[in-house]
């Protein structure tokens, strides 16, 4: 069950310490149908509607080579999540798990990842399936999904001996 930002039954939440610069750069906005949490998925659909990803300047270039990969991993900051919640009830009814063992965004770091379609880029805008934020959710990063790549063989016998 979606929530704003109610504490429910049995929940806890904690004096969540200040937050500290990572210096962290929002590079770009997802532009999604969707303007209210409650209406939003909780996970995206390869077959989801058509969002886009706004990438800023200077970061336009850093996209050339993104159109060989069919599907890209996106990391977005949940910027209207609380932060402050330990223990939370998804469901609403009393029950309650580890924030850490839930894919909510509320979270003490907000950030949220999605596996995307790709379908076209034009300049500094990727047209894309697979989201579940909010329309102006900040841009973190935007990478291949790490599925298409091929495993590096693991390490052998011998590969870190020195000397040897
Ligand atoms: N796919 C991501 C993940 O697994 O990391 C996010 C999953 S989270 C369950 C998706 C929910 O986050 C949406 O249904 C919506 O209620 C909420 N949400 C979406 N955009 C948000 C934003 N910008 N700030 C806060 N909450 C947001």
């Amino acid at each position: 069950m979606v929530r704003l930002n109610e504490i429910r039954e049995n929940e806890i939440a904690v004096d969540a310490p200040a937050p500290t610069d990572a210096g962290l750069v929002f590079i770009g906005r997802i532009h999604t149908p969707w303007t209210s949490r409650l209406e939003c998925p909780r996970q995206g659909r390869a077959d989801g509607p058509m969002c886009t990803v706004e990438v800023f300047d200077p970061w336009t270039e850093a996209l050339d080579g993104v159109e060989a990969f069919e599907r890209l991993e996106i990391l977005y900051w949940l910027h209207e999540s609380r932060r402050d919640l330990v223990k939370q009830s998804p469901a609403n009814d009393g029950t309650v798990r580890g924030t850490f063992a839930l894919r909510t965004p509320v979270r003490p770091n907000p950030i949220g990842t999605s596996v995307a379609t790709f379908v076209s880029r034009d300049g500094n805008r990727l047209l894309v399936r697979g989201m579940d934020c909010l329309d102006g959710t900040p841009l973190l990063d935007l990478k291949p999904d790490r599925t298409l790549f091929t495993p590096i063989a693991p390490p052998q016998k011998g590969d870190f001996e020195v000397g040897g």
